[in-house]
């Protein structure tokens, strides 16, 4: 039996090779515990929006204003990705 991560990432390297990448619309913003924004999404999951640059360059989520002028922008969800790919029925032996 594998670890979970080791699970979880064969699901999505799967998923990704199955179908194109669900494409959802940011409903909202909040902080969570750490500090980071988590854009929440209209078909119900989350999804962080970290600023971390140079790795990640988000300024515009630093702001109130920046944030408000990505509501209704489109993100990839990947767990919708993954719930419509079905993989959660893969057996793992
Ligand atoms: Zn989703």
């Amino acid at each position: 039996m594998p670890p979970v991560y080791a699970q979880l990432k064969f699901k999505k390297s799967h998923t990704f090779q199955a179908i194109t990448t669900m494409k959802r619309r940011i409903t909202g913003f909040y902080e969570d515990v750490e500090g980071y924004f988590v854009a929440m999404l209209e078909c119900g999951h989350e999804q962080h929006v970290r600023h971390k640059p140079p790795l990640v360059e988000r300024p515009w989520v630093l702001t109130q204003e920046g944030r408000d002028s990505r509501i209704g922008a489109t993100v990839d969800c990947s767990q919708c990705d993954i719930e419509l790919a079905g993989v959660t029925d893969i057996d793992m032996d």
